[in-house]
């Protein structure tokens, strides 16, 4: 046993940056904690102590400071539904760079850690129920091979959470490559100086991009690889019927990942204008949007980094023109490649495109379930036969297809069999606030393979039916 135990190989580099970036924070740990939930592969893979659940215990609840751990909140802004804000880390904690043998690098947050300075009238807090319900959605995010902040660990703090019930506290151990974000460089923008931004600009690509560090306009290629790697991403949710939810810029990720699990569901029934979140009354953040919602994102990544683009501002406005008009070209070639992907065409000739179209439609107005009909697609599901709405379809994508060598491998790459289902969701996590997770863990096994059909997961494949769907709502940061 080392003298002074310790779980993290802390580092603490955010700390390097100028001040008005971070905020360090005392924790005020948790009265009674209880370790509700740990993520035991994860760990290992993150080459951390998890056998000493004691002492994992006591740093996952804010109760003892880990070796190194130097603990402070992130300060940025962003535009929420439109409408620019400060914000920051209100209830969230980071407790340092977790570093891996082999140079891997990530943040380890605690979720509900308690106030801090950019609390605002929140009380810094989380209840049971959300977290249970960000670690049920990373997971699976991630064993669909999309790019996803992860979760650790859900700890019981055993004090009550006051939302419009009183709700047992939980905290979570958010892992992500990084917290920067779109609304990290907007905060720099409008309240830092140009040395400001340029130290942020500078640490992200020490950070994020280190392959990019001898280009010439450094701020320039940042911004493109950032849009490349949302670009990615958000095609990975349009494949799965992702929907968001609360595509606010604070919550788009530089690093190219999923991070801010509060309203999201996965799409049913397939209707473009699917939105699920109780708050997004104008359909903002619905399904077809996210594309657009991105670039306008993207929009607001580039404003933050003017000063730097160019010294003359017009000359710099012309140079984020021409990074932004790219947006559509790269979309629309990512998107479609994709989608033709999941109708098994690799090489994709003139006209492909609105044969998928055609799917679209058809599911639109038949109202078929989005996952399900790619996968009936391939007959290796016995359960899920080919709707007969799709039958004139098929003929002419079973002509288009006939000379396709990889069609049934390609199909079952990107068409998911296993998605995580509203209705299971919230079945598996009204018992786990229970403490019964026997439903919380089969639906986590399930979702952990949700490529391989299994006939025992049957039960698992179906969508709720139609009226469930129509009432279904989610809640943001609870
Ligand atoms: P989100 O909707 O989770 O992206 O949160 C938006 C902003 O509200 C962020 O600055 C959060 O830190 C803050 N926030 C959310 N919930 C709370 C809370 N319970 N206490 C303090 N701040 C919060
Ligand atoms: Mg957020």
């Amino acid at each position: 046993m080392p003298i002074n135990p310790s779980i993290f190989n802390f580092q603490n580099s955010y700390l390097d940056l100028p001040s008005i970036f971070w905020t360090k924070t005392d924790l005020i740990g948790a009265k009674k904690p209880q370790l509700f939930l740990l993520n035991e592969d994860f760990g290992k893979s993150l080459e951390i102590d998890i056998a000493n659940l004691q002492l994992l215990t006591s740093i996952l609840s804010g109760n003892k400071i880990d070796q190194k751990s130097i603990p402070f909140a992130q300060a940025y802004a962003g535009h929420q539904f439109g409408h620019f804000t400060m914000l920051g880390d209100g209830r969230a904690i980071l407790l340092g760079e977790h570093t891996t043998k082999n140079g891997q690098r990530f943040d380890i947050q605690l979720k509900g850690g308690g106030q801090t300075a950019y609390s605002r009238r929140g009380d810094g807090k989380a209840t049971l129920k959300a977290m249970l319900r960000e670690y049920l959605f990373s997971e699976a995010l991630f064993h669909l091979n999309i790019p996803t902040s992860r979760s650790l660990a859900v700890m019981k703090t055993g004090e009550p959470v006051y939302r419009e019930s009183i709700q047992e506290g939980a905290i979570l151990t958010r892992v992500m490559k990084s917290h920067l974000r779109v609304g990290t460089f907007q905060f720099a923008h409008q309240f830092g100086t140009f040395d400001e931004l340029k130290a942020l600009t500078n640490y992200t690509i020490q950070r994020h991009f280190p392959e990019i560090k001898n280009e010439e306009n450094l701020a320039l290629v940042l911004f493109k690889k950032v849009m490349i790697a949302q670009i990615s991403l958000i095609t990975h949710w349009m494949r799965v019927g992702f929907i968001h939810g609360v595509m606010n810029t604070d919550n788009t990720s530089i690093s190219g990942e999923t991070f801010d699990y509060g309203p999201c569901a996965f799409m049913n029934q397939y209707n473009p204008e699917t939105v699920f979140s109780s708050i997004d009354t104008q359909g903002r953040y619905a399904f077809e949007n996210q594309p657009n919602i991105i670039k306008w994102n993207m929009i607001r990544l580039a404003e933050s980094l003017l000063p730097l683009f160019h010294a003359d501002q017009n000359q710099a406005i012309e140079l984020a023109k021409e990074e932004i008009n790219q947006f559509d070209i790269l979309w629309n070639e990512s998107y479609l490649e994709m989608m033709l992907n999941k109708i098994g065409i690799k090489n994709p000739i003139e006209n492909d495109h609105l044969l998928f179209n055609e799917l679209l439609s058809l599911m639109k107005t038949y109202q078929l379930d989005y996952t399900n009909t790619f996968l009936s697609l391939s007959k290796e599901i016995e359960a899920l036969k080919i709707p007969l709405e799709l039958n004139q379809w098929k003929e002419k994508w079973q002509k288009r297809t006939e000379n396709e060598t990889n069609l049934l491998e390609l199909m079952k790459q990107n068409n998911p069999v296993f998605i995580l289902r509203a209705n299971l969701v919230e079945e598996a996590l009204d018992k786990a606030i229970e403490s019964d997770f026997t439903k919380f863990n089969r639906l986590l096994e399930v979702v952990r393979n949700p490529y391989l059909y299994e006939v025992k997961n049957q039960d698992y494949l179906f969508p709720p039916d139609k009226k469930f769907n129509q009432n279904y709502q989610t809640f943001c940061g609870t």
